[in-house]
Parts: C-alpha cells; sequence; structure tokens
C-alpha cells in the first residue's frame, strides 16, 4: 500500500516529495519516544489513556479520534474515511500515518501514546518504514469480547460504529488483523498486557505499574 503511494508521489513530482520528505526529517529530528496502546473496540483504552496523560505527561492520539476529526474538517478524505469507519474496516495506512506524523510534528510534547493503532502488519510495517519509529512499549488491554459488547452499547457517545451490527464487525478485524501485530510485538518482548475486564481504577493500578517499570515519572 505505501509503496504504490510512494511511486504516486514520485510521478507527481518533487514538491509532494520534498514535502513528505520534511514531515519525515524533522519527526526524526525529534525522536519522539511512542507507546501503542491496543485492545479491542470497548477495552477501556480512550479511559485509561486519558489516567496516563493526567499521571505520565504524554500527549494522547487516538487513531479513531484523528479520523473522525479529519472526517469533520471536510478533507478529501473525509467520505472514504467515514464509510471505512461505518463498515469497521482498517482505512489505509498512509491516510492515517500522515495524520499521526502531524499531529506528533505539531505537538510540543515528545512523549505520545499512539490508541487504535497500529491495527493491522501493514499499518505496523508501513509505520515503521516511514517514520523509523519504533515503539517503547505496547500496553495491551485484554477484555472478553461480551464485556466490551457490553461496554460499547452502553457508552451513547454517538458514534455510528456503536451499533451491534458493526461491533460485530469490529471484533472480527480485531481477531484477524490486530491480534497478530500484538503477536508480532509479543515476540520481541515489547507488550506489557494488562487485565482490562475490572474496574476503572483497579486497571489503572496496572497500567501504573507498567510505567514506573519503564521510568517513567509521576508528574506533579
Ligand atoms: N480506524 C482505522 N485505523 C486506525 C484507527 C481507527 O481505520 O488506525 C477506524 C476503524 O474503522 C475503526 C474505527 O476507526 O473501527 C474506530 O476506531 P477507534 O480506535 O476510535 O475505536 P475502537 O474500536 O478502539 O473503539
Ligand atoms: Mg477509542
Amino acid at each position: 500500500m505505501w509503496h504504490r503511494s510512494s511511486e504516486v508521489f514520485v510521478l507527481m513530482g518533487t514538491a509532494v516529495d520534498a514535502a513528505t520528505r520534511d514531515t519525515n526529517g524533522s519527526l526524526i529530528e525529534k525522536n519522539p519516544t511512542v507507546v501503542f496502546v491496543l485492545g479491542g473496540p470497548g477495552s477501556g483504552k480512550g479511559t485509561q489513556c486519558a489516567n496516563i496523560v493526567q499521571h505520565f505527561g504524554y500527549t494522547h492520539l487516538s487513531a479513531g479520534d484523528l479520523l473522525r476529526a479529519e472526517i469533520k474538517s471536510g478533507s478529501d478524505n473525509g467520505t472514504m474515511i467515514q464509510n471505512m469507519i461505518k463498515e469497521g474496516k482498517i482505512v489505509p495506512s498512509e491516510v492515517t500515518i500522515k495524520i499521526l506524523q502531524n499531529a506528533m510534528l505539531e505537538s510540543g510534547n515528545d512523549k505520545f501514546l499512539i490508541d487504535g493503532f497500529p491495527r493491522n502488519e501493514e499499518n505496523r510495517a508501513a509505520f515503521e518504514e516511514v517514520t523509523k519509529i519504533v515503539p517503547a512499549f505496547v500496553l495491551f488491554f485484554e477484555c472478553s469480547e461480551e464485556e466490551m459488547e457490553r461496554r460499547l452499547l452502553g457508552r451513547n457517545q454517538g458514534r455510528e460504529d456503536d451499533n451491534i451490527e458493526t461491533i460485530r464487525k469490529r471484533f472480527k478485524v480485531f481477531v484477524e488483523s490486530s491480534i497478530p501485530v500484538v503477536e508480532h510485538y509479543k515476540s520481541r518482548g515489547k507488550v506489557r498486557k494488562i487485565d482490562a475486564a475490572k474496574p476503572i481504577e483497579q486497571v489503572f493500578q496496572a497500567v501504573k505499574t507498567v510505567f514506573t517499570v519503564h521510568n517513567d515519572k509521576a508528574v506533579a
């Protein structure tokens, strides 16, 4: 996917090519610390990320929220993104990666929680290839589908994909496409698994231990 798009950049000429190189160049200089936060839909990634931000001074980048903001901004890709999300499908890597790169560059911070990305092996390989960033570790929230379904149907955030039909599709995509990403990092000793079926406070206790062991100091 990314390779094809690089060829397009080349065909389109040097301006876009140079812009892409600049983004990468300055992001490499920034050399950010990245933690990937993975887990099924409704496993509590967003909730726990808010706690981690408060406690350890990271900036939270939710790939899903950034994609939804892209739809709202009326960008050229908006309709395509909206259709993918409605179907629970994974948006093309180059789109999501560009948005994440820009968010990291625009931020004054250099520590990021990237929540809900990478969602498949292609996302993962493209991100590493393009940004040269390897995550410090991967926080993985483990939760049963029964519990996740209960949370998603109860949360009422007005999301077009929080209906039972799309939820089932998202579960299937998670098992088939996202678990292999967790396995990839597991084989590299990078996965910190959390029992996410527990109450929010108890989950955060376990999360805090992971960041403390990683030597992240609590802020204020
Ligand atoms: N999505 C995507 N790529 C990403 C992150 C999200 O394509 O890197 C899309 C995908 O369609 C997904 C939806 O956005 O089902 C919602 O993602 P989010 O992380 O907000 O929801 P979650 O499934 O974690 O509740
Ligand atoms: Mg989320």
